[in-house]
C-alpha cells in the first residue's frame, strides 16, 4: 500500500527509477548497449523505490533526468553516484521562443541535504 502511494506521488521519479533499472537489466531496452551492455549496473541500494527517493528526492523539473556523476560507474545512491541533471542534447531541438527564465540554475539538494547536484544553467 505504501509502495502504491509513493508511485502515485512520485510518478516521474518512479518512471525514472524503473527506466534506469530497465536500461541496465533488460537486454531488449533500446539503451541497454550503453548501460547494462557496457557493464553499468544498478546498485542494490536502489532495489527499493523509496530508497531511490531518499537519495535523489523529487525531480527538480521535467527537463531533469537521472544521471550518474561518474559516467562509468554504477547507478548507486550509497556511493553518491546518482543525480538529477538536465539533458542538454535533447533540449537542442526544443528551443523556446522566449528566453528560458524558468530553467533552474544552481545547486539542488534533497530534503535530507544528502544529495547535491549542480546544473550548468
Ligand atoms: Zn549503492
Amino acid at each position: 500500500m505504501i509502495r502504491h502511494g509513493l508511485q502515485k506521488i512520485y510518478k516521474p521519479e518512479y518512471n525514472a527509477w524503473s527506466h534506469l533499472r530497465d536500461r541496465c537489466n533488460n537486454p531488449k531496452n533500446a539503451a541497454y548497449e550503453s548501460y547494462g551492455g557496457r557493464g553499468i549496473k544498478v546498485c542494490e541500494c536502489l532495489n527499493n523505490f523509496s530508497n531511490f527517493i531518499n537519495y535523489v528526492g523529487k525531480r527538480p523539473t521535467k527537463n531533469h533526468s537521472i544521471d550518474r556523476k561518474e559516467n562509468d560507474g554504477d547507478y548507486c545512491g550509497c556511493k553518491n553516484n546518482l543525480r538529477w541533471s538536465i539533458r542538454k542534447v535533447q533540449n537542442l531541438n526544443q528551443r523556446p521562443h522566449k528566453k528560458k527564465s524558468a530553467l533552474p540554475r544552481g545547486v539542488y539538494m534533497d530534503r535530507n541535504s544528502k544529495f547535491v547536484g549542480v546544473t550548468n544553467g
